[in-house]
């Protein structure tokens, strides 16, 4: 969990990491839920002594969020229609604002205020880390779908034989080739050695390893698929790439510029940079829509 207390110009003050509890043990969910509310008490709490007054809470969370009635369902935390909101403002009290968002959309949003995708009405931030997700800014608008929206991870892009089967039940999903943890794993699968990571898949390919190259290679071929698929529905002007695999920068990003690029014919084409925010993303975008919250609240009240 990444936490921290940032001022109202974006300013973090303070900055902390602190273990998610693991999900798959006895009443991991009910564990993790308590670690969150703990940490949400003892930070208010340290603004406080520090002489801050907290004006709004920002809470983000990965899985599917009903923002109506402030559940949320994660598979990896072991949520199922778990009610974040109202223990998080049973723990809080009444008077402070709480947001309750989704991760990947948060770090977008931060991204778009104030990183990679600044200036844009019409982008997309794509986090490749141990899942992907999409967060999808169009006609300047977060979208949500109603905490559905932006799970490109989950469409297929791997056909036949090929097709692995995905933590979501489905085969071929992006997910299943391309996410730092894919990477990792369809090596080892492979060649039958454990790598340390992506990082270690990335030095492998950087040292002419062939096993490293062809996963590399599955894992590009899947992700231009997915941001052609992308820039033709929903014709974004930049592609903020950001998660663990960013780490390998142009590596990464000339190839995907230059698959893109040869497969459009009429549509526009996005810029593909990289995401600038790095691991803090969804906490300073959890901050930032905090902060509009509070402030919304107060032009309510006039
Ligand atoms: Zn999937």
């Amino acid at each position: 969990m990444k936490c921290g207390l940032v001022a109202a110009d974006g300013a973090v003050l303070h900055r902390e990491t602190r273990p998610t509890p693991r999900a798959d043990a006895r009443d991991g969910g009910r564990a993790v839920l308590d670690a969150l509310l703990e940490t949400v008490v003892e930070l208010s709490q340290k603004a406080t002594a520090e002489g801050h007054h907290v004006r709004a809470i920002g809470v983000v969370v990965p899985g599917v969020i009903d923002a109506e009635h402030g559940t949320v369902g994660a598979e990896n935390l072991e949520w199922t229609g778990t009610p974040v909101l109202a223990e998080l403002k049973a723990a809080v009290g009444d008077g402070v604002p709480i947001v309750l968002a989704h991760d990947v959309r948060a770090g977008g949003y931060a991204e778009l205020r104030h990183g990679a995708l600044a200036g844009t009405t019409n982008s997309m931030f794509l986090p490749l880390g141990t899942g992907i997700a999409a967060a999808m800014i169009v006609d300047g608008s977060l979208v949500s779908g109603d905490g559905y929206a932006g799970e490109l991870g989950h469409s297929k892009f791997i056909h036949g034989d090929a097709a692995e089967l995905c933590a979501c039940g489905q085969w071929g999903c992006l997910e299943t080739v391309a996410s730092a943890a894919a990477l990792a794993r369809r090596y080892a699968a492979r060649t039958g050695r454990t790598v340390d990571g992506a990082r270690e898949v990335m030095e492998l390919l950087a040292a002419g390893d062939p096993d490293a190259a062809q996963v590399w290679h599955d894992a590009l071929a899947a992700l231009i698929d997915a941001l052609v698929l992308y820039t033709t529905l929903v014709a974004p002007t930049r592609i903020a790439i950001g998660g663990g695999l960013v780490g390998a920068g142009e590596t990464l990003l000339q190839p995907l510029r230059e698959g893109v690029h040869a497969r459009l014919t009429f549509q526009r084409e996005p810029e593909i940079v990289a995401a600038v925010l790095g691991e803090e993303a969804g906490m300073l975008g959890a901050a930032q829509m905090a902060w509009d919250r509070a402030a919304a609240d107060e032009e309510d009240r006039g």
